[in-house]
């Protein structure tokens, strides 16, 4: 058993409890208790005291080889970046550096307090391997486009992963048509079923751009999610990335059909694609996830940053200093975006939960003085404070090391892929 003592606690339990002088004590993968100070005997002790324990962010939507295209497809617009820079790079992506991407992008996770991430890409598989390798956890798939000849063998491999995980501790998997412009009715008809069938959640990018939702609307006379209904999908859990542009009658599908909605303020601000109306879903209760995005479109996976950045925009856009709390803005980087992805044993510091949790330092002048921990932590708060992060109960990053991955080689063999495929 190991026991973090003298910690400020920050439960995001069902009454947010904040505890000041806490204990929290795990064994194996789980948290066994959490509460005001409490004495253990015959464990391993960590002095926590000077330092906040939050639970560990969960990614809601990101395309973990992307970091490798960090830092050279920027300030364009989004059509001119996706067919002029993203996909000849993607194209040119080979297994290795699609590992390579995805273990940099666990880095960076790790070191900014996530411990659960929910990816598409090319290949389901190559993310599951890192994320094991790495010591995380999530739900993993293999986008299907329509305009790639191979999308039946992608099909196929996506059915097989969900085959090969299926009693994995660790992975989950989903079936990830990439978006409604590029496939027809009837592919994405048939995806959904293929998702009814085999069990598993749909994930796909959804009215992120109003040129998408208004040209989905010429071809269709519907909306995405409209049509996704129309077609059956929203018979399986459905995880929706971005929604800018939901209307009304959108988000009463996404509510009647309890589907998730994936929020990435930063993305949309940096391909200027414009500001989800995430007030309006909160007050609705829809299921809501902070994510990323890919690190081309961010360019972090930087959860803390995209939480700070979630509970201001809204204010900016709306007029309003109401419009998303501190308490809502740490809600749907964990807790909540547990709900949305349907991960019943993690997101708080419960008893019973999963011992996926973070320590960071309040000993920076940012923190000081200590106040209300929890809006501290949302506007003043850095990822850059976090000393250790835990995952199923194993330590991942302990004060500037990584314990499962070789942060020298991975950065080596980075820009080696970037001198060789990608410059
Ligand atoms: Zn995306």
């Amino acid at each position: 058993m190991t026991v973090y003592q003298h910690a400020a606690l920050v439960t995001v339990n069902d009454n947010f409890d904040v505890i000041e002088n806490g204990t929290l004590a795990v064994e194996g993968k789980l948290i066994t208790y959490v509460g005001p100070y409490k004495d253990f005997e015959n464990a391993e002790i960590v002095d926590c005291t000077g330092k906040v324990i939050l639970p560990g962010f969960i990614n809601g939507h990101s395309h973990l080889p992307m970091t490798l295209f960090r830092g050279y497809a920027d300030d364009m617009r989004l059509q001119e970046w996706l067919s002029d820079k993203v996909m000849p790079m993607e194209a040119r992506h080979t297994k290795r550096s699609m590992r390579n991407g995805a273990l940099l992008a666990a880095l960076e996770l790790t070191r900014s307090g996530c411990t659960t991430v929910n990816d598409m890409y090319y290949d389901g598989n190559i993310i599951a391997e890192a994320l094991k390798e790495a010591g995380m956890s999530g739900t993993v798939s293999s986008c299907l486009i329509g305009a790639m000849p191979n999308h039946e063998a992608v099909l196929e491999q996506a059915i097989a992963l969900a085959e090969k995980y299926k009693n994995d501790p660790d992975i989950r998997t989903a079936i990830a048509p990439h978006a409604e412009y590029t496939a027809t009715p009837a592919l994405l008809e048939k995806w959904g079923r293929a998702a009814i069938e085999t069990g598993q959640p749909i994930h796909i990018h959804c009215s992120e751009t109003l040129t998408e939702h208004e040209e989905c609307i010429g071809r269709h006379g519907l909306t995405p999610v409209a049509l996704f209904d129309k077609l059956g999908m929203t018979e399986a859990p459905m995880y929706l990335a971005h929604c800018v542009y939901l209307s009304d009658e959108d988000m009463e599908i996404v509510k009647a059909k309890n589907l998730s909605v994936l929020h990435n303020p930063c993305s949309n601000l940096k391909l200027g694609s414009g500001i989800a109306r995430l007030p309006k879903m909160l007050e609705m209760g829809l299921n809501i996830a902070l994510s990323t995005d890919g690190s081309a479109s961010n360019n972090t996976e930087d959860m803390w940053e995209e939480m700070r950045i979630a509970g201001l925009i809204h204010k900016g856009a709306n007029r309003d200093a109401t419009a998303v709390s501190a308490n809502q803005a740490l809600y749907i980087a964990t807790r909540g975006a547990a709900r949305a992805l349907g991960y019943a044993d993690r997101g708080s510091l419960e008893a019973g939960m999963r011992a996926d949790f973070t320590i960071s330092t309040l000993d920076v002048p940012s923190m000081r003085p200590l106040t209300n921990i929890t809006n501290l932590i949302v506007y003043s708060g850095n990822s850059r404070d976090i000393e250790m992060t835990v995952a199923g109960g194993k330590v991942l990053y302990d004060h500037g090391e990584f314990t499962k991955l070789d942060k020298e080689k991975i950065f080596a063999d980075c820009q080696e892929y970037f001198e060789t495929l990608f410059r």
